[in-house]
């Protein structure tokens, strides 16, 4: 009897659902596999063994009960109440790099094939004091570095590097369009990086990494599509659509800090007034702070934690001016949280960001701006989240996204049709 042929199962997207499958929810059942994936247990026994000759994916067995016999191809022992065996991938199957751009810090992570990762090092540098040439130069010179520092364990090239920026960053020409920890605008990243690196080069900003680590991470995110607004000295959004986190045609979408509140209001750090961020932003409750109470020797332009701690603390100790703003920042972020909701209607609304230190002064007027702005009759949801800060996340989700791009491109470079 012949098999089915296989060209009515596409191998390449089959192959990389199931290591995408994996990757999220860890060692698991031939039999589960095949649930989650829609495919049947027998194209899941086929797809897995020409994944384990690629040395992509390994049996991995549960530690047993003392006869642990540890026959290499154990999928045929005896069937007498022995442990199912469990799928793995191999986490050295490939190494990726991911690097994060932020006010005066840069660090740079080594993920592995299971996203998990296993080194990082930050250096604190002024970023603003780079020119372009300076901050390609720099970053070039920190991952040689660091490739040549973790040797013994890269020990192939990387086969991505991911880079998250904080700010407005296009993702299709690889650009950074606009960043506050950088002086200069219109600076190409990703161009230089694949000259010097080969493989897989790509940049996104902060917040669509922390999206794509939410979409790995099922503790956080049990499906639908959601954005993660992200709060800090800006305000950034990562949104995602279908399972992918969404750019736009022009690889820029999900600007939620640049949609317009009032169109003569203050100042946004993007050159335009009234955006979102002017009143949400960390440098605008501070710039709106120093008109109420003293604060000593402020650089207004890039607020440090401290500050806004002490912000923080002093509305929360009392401080009704200072509390206002908080109050106020949070009914315009409802305000712009229900223009999200009738624009796309996603099923979860994340907050998450350093700003979120404030998420309880800012919570309840973000829900009575939501309830003002809010269209009653189309009032189903969704579900928003406050996030505990987590400066990982961002790293954690460009590793993510290289390895997503790797899949593809293993997977694509066989498909000759
Ligand atoms: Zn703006």
């Amino acid at each position: 009897m012949s098999r089915r042929p296989e060209s009515d199962t596409p191998r390449q997207p089959s192959q990389i659902a199931i290591l995408r499958y994996l990757r999220v929810h860890g060692p698991a059942a031939r039999i589960d596999i095949g649930t989650a994936t829609g495919l049947s247990p027998a194209t899941v026994t086929s797809l897995t063994a020409d994944l384990m000759t690629q040395g992509l994916v390994q049996e991995s067995h549960p530690a047993t009960n003392g006869n642990g016999a540890t026959n290499a191809n154990g999928t045929h022992g005896s069937t007498r109440g022995r442990p199912k065996v469990l799928l793995d991938l191999v986490p050295g199957a490939a190494c990726v790099i991911g690097v994060k751009l932020t006010i005066n810090l840069i660090e740079i992570a080594l993920g592995n094939f299971k996203g998990e990762i296993e080194r990082n090092t930050e250096h604190s540098i002024k970023t603003r004091d780079l020119n372009a040439q300076e901050l390609i130069d720099l970053l070039i010179k920190l991952i040689d570095r660091f490739i040549k520092d973790n040797n013994d364990i890269i020990t192939t090239p990387p086969v991505g590097i991911s880079v998250a920026v904080q700010g407005v960053t296009d993702s299709n020409s690889g650009e950074i369009i606009w960043s506050p920890a950088l002086r200069q605008r219109q600076i190409a990243i990703t161009k230089p990086l694949t000259e010097r690196y080969g493989g897989i080069v790509q940049m996104s900003n902060d917040a669509n990494c922390i999206a794509t680590a939410i979409t790995q991470n099922t503790a956080l995110h049990g499906g639908g599509d959601f954005a993660v607004i992200m709060l800090g000295y800006g305000i950034g959004m990562g949104l995602v659509l279908n399972g992918n986190v969404y750019n736009g045609h022009f690889g820029t979408a999900a600007e939620f800090g640049h949609m317009k509140y009032q169109p003569d209001g203050p100042l946004c750090n993007c050159g335009r007034r009234g955006c979102l961020e002017a009143y949400i932003g960390d440098y605008a409750i501070l710039r709106d702070a120093m008109g109420l109470v003293d604060l000593p020797d402020t650089n207004s332009l890039h607020p440090s934690e401290e500050q806004m701690m002490d912000l923080v603390a002093r509305a929360r100790n009392g401080n009704e001016d200072l509390a206002d703003l908080f109050r106020h920042a949070g009914k315009i972020l409802g305000y712009g949280i229900a223009n999200l909701i009738a624009l796309l209607g996603p099923k979860q609304i994340f907050i998450t960001g350093s700003g979120a230190r404030a998420y309880d002064l800012m919570e309840p007027e973000l829900h009575r701006g939501l309830n003002l702005a809010q269209v009653p009759e189309l009032r189903r949801g969704p579900e928003i989240t406050h996030l505990a800060w987590d400066k990982d996340l961002a790293l954690q989700g460009a590793v993510g996204q290289s390895l997503l791009r790797h899949d593809e491109n293993m997977f694509q470079a066989g498909n000759g049709n």
